[in-house]
Order: structure tokens, then sequence, then C-alpha cells
């Protein structure tokens, strides 16, 4: 009897294959943006899916192979299975990409992308804010684009903190150890089977590294890790925590990311055609690239110029205190060797750092390594192009900030990987289950603007759905974090928030120039504008301080105390733990995203650009990338295209136009209902923004512009 004969073994053979296939998935976290894959790990089990904060590995591993195997067995699961895998392969292997149509040669010489954090979902927590997500947007979408493209960052074993916040509302923080065993990541080993192990030298030590393999649906994360047995404690310690330490850690970490990255790379037979760093924290890698050239006899010069013709550098930072800037002694401390290395004396050496070269008071900025070195430079949005080229007129010796040459690409958001499954099979439903290859495509959502494809009451009913999975969520993790404290949890906390009330998110890290209390600047005018019992309106809050950041943990304190005002109970929420996951809930279940920085330091800013997909609304000053979106039909302004010289008078003018845009326009419109309870006028802002800002602000758009503009692809002819 053959086996095709045998329908027990045929499916027992089935579901061999399927559970291969299960476990290659696992370790490819494509599965992070797609809810499909997701709901099959949780349908394999919820309890080790759900303790393990969504991590495919923890539940594979929770599972014998005849477990699952036997699992298989089942139609339900098998189905499911089996059309996760077709998709997951169909994607690995689609040869009709949009990278393979406009990066010919990339696959020989890939695109090298050095970020100090990745945050790319909740059970990797190797990143700190924006910065970080957005890098793990730009890979993603990089993978969905087809290009070739290699991410290099460390592996922090602690990771970033996990906040708590205590009885008195102060942050708490604790670094739990991640094991690498049990993420997604796999060493990366030579062709016998060891690991591949660099070196670099720091003081007069040789320091060893390996590295951890993420795979990122197409492309590939490296992250470097000197958890070795060789190294003195000390030397382990270097890529324990994300930003963590003193200056000395700090300058260790980027030596480590950016020379050790490049020697990684060597080591591996990678030669990639361009270096693209984002934020000159990784700008080291310039110098290692010039020592190559120069050990190769390339005098000094010529070499500096090879190096530029392959870096790309984006810079965020719109304050010049915010860039990395280290002494001479703290240097030569740490890498007595380079200068000679490249044939220059201490002072030769820190000149490349420095905006006036010869000034030995000037200490050794990685930005200015960064610009000095990089064929291409830009900032992430317009008027952060702006404020940067103003910022360092005086490299260039410019005396008009527009002669500086710095550019910008407005950042973007992966937007798949911000979805929930509502959200998700909501697209597919209306839009066809192509919809996510048309992301960048502007004539492709404007069909959202017709009500014959997207029905009032269709986007009315996803916003209640993601609202009451929001609010449902939030409950639980409320009663958590009062269950910790000792808090007694009253039959009050069953109740906290109201699916009908508007709802306004606000959260992002707490640094203080984000003004996360200005809309209660006047406590009494807030306090009058939530408690309209007609009107009602709910705020929830999230973010955490950096542990050093003594305002910004007063900044949450006093949210707390305002969470816990009686006037506001119920109705003002912090919720603690700010991470990928929460931000999920929140960006898809609030009706409004606020966000009132101080303008222009909004760099850019994405969470905002997270809701347009979930029917969300903006209400922000109009800085970052929300000047560039906002056309006056598709969210809400706070102020005008301009800011104040002074920032007391700036903060007082944005509280002023905070409150008027919601007392007169956003909370009027919210509640205008018709005879059917549908806010129209609302919704014909939710389709605005749908129309006008999925096609714009997404990383397909974003990468395929640093493809064109920066990396040497050919461009498209729309
Ligand atoms: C999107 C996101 C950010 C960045 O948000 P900004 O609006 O740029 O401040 C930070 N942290 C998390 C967890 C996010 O999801």
């Amino acid at each position: 009897m053959t086996p095709a004969a045998n329908p027990s073994l045929e499916t027992h053979e089935t579901a061999l294959r399927l559970a291969q296939g299960i476990r290659k998935l696992a370790y490819n976290i494509w599965w992070t943006w797609n809810p499909r894959a997701q709901d099959l790990f949780k349908a394999l089990s919820e309890e080790a899916w759900i303790t393990s904060n969504h991590n495919a590995i923890a539940v594979i591993k929770a599972l014998s192979t005849d477990e699952l195997v036997a699992t298989l067995y089942s139609k339900k699961i098998q189905t499911l299975a089996r059309r996760v895998i077709d998709e997951f392969e169909s994607y690995l292997e689609d040869e009709n990409t949009w990278g393979a149509k406009h990066c010919p040669g990339f696959a020989q010489h890939p695109v090298a992308y050095f970020s100090a954090e990745f945050g790319m979902h909740e059970s990797l927590p190797v990143y700190s804010g924006g910065l970080g997500i957005l890098s793990g947007d730009h890979i993603k979408s990089a993978s969905d684009l087809g290009i070739p493209f290699i991410g290099i960052t460390l592996f922090y074993r602690n990771g970033y903190f996990q906040q708590h916040i205590n009885g008195e509302g102060w942050q708490e923080e604790s670094y739990p150890a991640l094991d690498p065993h049990h993420l997604p990541v796999e060493l990366v080993t030579d062709a016998n089977g060891q690991p591949v192990v660099c070196k670099i030298r720091l003081t007069q030590s040789d320091i060893t590294y390996h590295a951890w393999r993420l795979q990122v649906g197409r492309c590939t994360l490296y992250m470097l890790d000197t958890l070795r047995p060789e190294n003195d404690l000390h030397w382990r310690e270097i890529t324990a925590r994300v930003y963590g330490g003193d200056q000395t850690t700090r300058v260790c970490q980027e030596l480590m990311m950016g020379v050790g990255g490049v020697r990684l790379l060597r080591a591996l037979g990678i030669d990639p055609g361009v270096y693209h760093m984002n934020e000159g924290h990784s700008a080291f890698l310039l110098l290692e690239l010039m020592r190559e050239h120069v050990k190769a006899g390339v005098p000094l010069e010529k070499a500096r110029e090879l190096v530029r013709e392959k870096a790309v550098f984006t810079t965020h930072t719109p304050v010049p205190a915010g860039h990395d800037r280290f002494s001479a002694d703290l240097l030569h401390h740490l890498i007595p060797h380079w200068p000679e290395d490249l044939g220059l004396t201490m002072e030769q050496f820190m000149d490349l750092g420095r905006v006036r070269p010869g000034d030995t008071h000037e200490p050794f900025c990685m930005t200015v390594l960064a610009l000095r070195h990089a064929r291409h430079a830009n900032a992430v949005s317009e008027l952060n192009g702006r404020v940067s080229r103003e910022m360092w007129r005086e490299l260039y010796g410019a005396t008009r900030q527009e002669d500086v040459p710095i550019g910008h690409i407005t950042n973007a958001v992966h937007v798949q990987g911000w979805m929930n499954r509502v959200t998700y099979e909501f697209w597919e439903q209306n839009l066809g289950a192509e919809w996510r290859k048309h992301l960048k495509q502007a004539d492709f959502w404007e069909k959202v603007a017709d009500p014959r494809v997207l029905s009032d009451e269709a986007i009315w009913s996803l916003r209640f759905r993601l609202k009451r999975q929001m609010i449902e969520a939030i409950r639980v993790r409320l009663r958590d974090q009062m269950l910790r404290i000792g808090t007694p949890v009253s039959r009050h906390y069953q109740h906290v928030l109201m699916p009908d009330a508007l709802t306004i998110g606000f959260s992002r890290r707490f640094a203080t120039y984000k003004r996360a209390t200005l809309l209660f600047g006047d406590i009494d005018r807030a306090a009058a504008l939530l408690n309209d019992p007609r009107r009602p309106v709910q705020v929830i809050f999230a973010g955490k301080a950096h542990p050093r950041d003594d305002n910004g943990k007063q900044l949450i304190q006093k949210l707390w105390q305002i969470a816990n005002d009686p006037r506001f109970l119920g109705k003002v929420i912090f919720l603690e733990n700010y991470d990928i996951q929460v931000a999920r809930y929140l960006i898809s279940g609030c009706d409004v995203w606020l966000n009132n920085p101080r303008r222009p330091l909004e760099a850019s800013g994405t969470s905002g650009m997270k809701i347009a997909v979930h029917g969300g609304l903006n209400l922000s000053i109009l800085d970052g990338w929300w000047r560039e979106a906002y056309d006056g039909t598709n969210g809400f302004a706070i102020g005008e295209d301009r800011h104040a010289p002074d920032v007391e008078q700036q903060d007082a003018e944005d509280m002023q136009n905070l409150y008027r845009v919601l007392e007169q326009e956003l909370i009027p419109m919210y509640y205008d209902r018709d005879g059917m309870k549908i806010p129209r006028q609302w919704i014909r802002r939710i389709r605005r923004a749908m129309v006008t800002l999925i096609p714009r602000f997404n990383t397909d758009r974003m990468v395929a512009e640093y493809a064109e503009k920066y990396y040497g692809a050919i461009p498209s002819e729309e």
C-alpha cells in the first residue's frame, strides 16, 4: 500500500510537515505582522502565548513534537496552519518584489543599516522609544519591498527597563534578563557550526563578541553581544542595557556597534554597498572603513573619499545638547591606538569629529564625524531638516541654512505591524486581500473616500469594536496594577472608561519637551471639559521617563495624582509600562491621538501615523510630520504653522489653542449625531485621514524613498 492510499498516514505526514513549518515560522518574526500567524501560536498554547508576552518561541518550546503533531490532526488547526505557512512561504519566495525591480546589484552588495535600537515586538524589549520603533519599521518594510538589507545593533541582555508605578505615583524600573534561547534569535555560526567570534580592542584589552541573528521576513538583523566567558566582567556588561551606564559605557557601546558591526560583516563575507547610520551612535563604523583602506595602503584623504561614497546618515536630534560628544581624554583612554592606525596624531584624530578643527577645547562629536563622511545626510521631516541645516551651518561654512546639504525624508510606520486582527480583517474585507501591496499608492486609497466602498456604518462599527477591545484590556491591566501596589480594587475599576465617551490618547516617552500635562495646565477648565454629562471626554496616558530623568518622572507623578483626583477618577488613566503591545491597543482604540510637543522639538513623531488605519484622528501641534500631513480636513491642529520665540509664551499660547480646538471644534463635532446616532462630519474626517495619510506615512513609501534617493535604487516612474 502506498502512503498516499493510507489516509491516516497521510494525515500524519501532513502534520509532520506543518509542524516543521511552524518551527521555521516561529524563528522568523514575520509572524509579528501577520495576525493569522499570531492566532495560530495562540491556538497552540494560549497560556504560553500570553505569559511570554506573545512570543512564538515560548509556544513551540512549550509543546513536544508529539503534541504539536497530534494537535495538527485537528482539521481546524490544520487549515489555519496550512494557510499561514502557505502565506509565509509565498512571501519568502516572491520574486516579483519592488526590490527585485529597482535594486539590481543589491544582492551582492546589500544595505547595512546600523541603529542603537530596534523596536520590533513586545517580546523583544531592546528599544527605548521612537528611534527604535523607526528602525524596526524600516527593516520590516525593507523586507516587504524585497530590498537586500541587513540590520546591525547590540544584543541588550537586560534590554530597556520595565516600568512600575508605585503607591506614590513614582516610576520604578526593573531590568528582566532576556534569555536568547527563548527568543526568536539564533547564534551566528560558521560552516563548522562554531560561533563566529570577533574582536575589538578597548584600552589595552581585546574584547571578544559574538552575534545573534534575528530573521525579519527576508532580512536579517545581527545583534552583537559581549557576554563571553573570556571577557572580564565589566566588558561583558557593555551590551547589557539600551543606552546603559555612563559616558564610558556609551563610547564602548558605540565602538562595539560601529567598529564591531563592520568586523562582523567582514567575518561573514558581507560587503555592503551602503552603510546607513540611523543617528550618530554608529558613526565609528566610518573609522573602521577608513582604517581598512589605510591598512591596504590607500592614503587617508583618498580613504575618506572612498568611505564617503558608501555612507548615508540620518539625523533626528534638533537640539545641540542631544548629540553625542566625547572628550579627548575618554577617547584616548579607550582607543589609544586609533590615531596611529589612521596615520594621525591624537589632535588630528579629534578634528574628524570637530566643527572647528584645531579647537582643542571642542570634544569629538559623532554627528560631525557622520556629516563629514556621508554622501547623503538627511533629517526626518521638512521642519526638522530646516532646524538641522541651521544647527550645522557652521560645519559647512554656509551663511544660509538652504546651502547646507542636509535633506529630509519624513518618517513613517510599518502599517501592518501596528494592526490588530480586527483592523486587518476590516481592510481585507473592504479592500481585498491584496491591500497590503498597494500601501504607497495614493489612487488605491482614494477608493476609501467612496461610501459605497466603505460605509459610514462600517467605519463607526470598527471604532466601537476597537475601543471596547482597548478598554477591556486596560481594565485588566489596571486591576493587576492595583493588586500589585496593594490598593484595594474597588468595583469602580470594573467600570473605568466608557466606550461611548470621546477617548483621547497620549502616550510616548516622558521627555519634558513633549509636555504631557499641557491639557491640565488649567485644571478647572480641564475638569469642566471632561465632566460635561452630555459630552463626556476621557484621556489615557502612558509612557516611560528615562531612568535618570527626574523631571520626566515628576510629570508622570502629576498625571498619576490627577488620575486619582475625584474629579477625574475613571476618566483620566495612567497606564504603566508603555511598550509596543500597549501602543497597539491605544493607537487602535483611541478616537483622538494628542500630541503637543514644544515646536520644533518633535523631529517627526510617528505614533500619530499609526492611528489612521484604525479610524483615529490626530490632534497635534503643527510640528514634525503633522505639519506636512494636516490639510484642514483630515484631523485637528493646535495653533498654526509657527511658534513663539519664547518658551513660556509658547507654552501659554499652545495651552489656550489646545482648549479652544477641543471646546469649539473637536468635542462638538464628535457629539454631533444624526438620527442613527452617527457623527457624519466626524466620519468624513476619518475618511479624509485614511485617504491622505495611509499612502504617505507608511514605511514602504519611506524605505523606497531612501532606496531611490540614497541607496542607489532605480527610481520609479510615477
Ligand atoms: C510609536 C511608538 C513610539 C514613538 O512615538 P512618538 O510619537 O514618535 O513619540 C515610542 N514608543 C512606542 C512603544 C511606540 O509604539
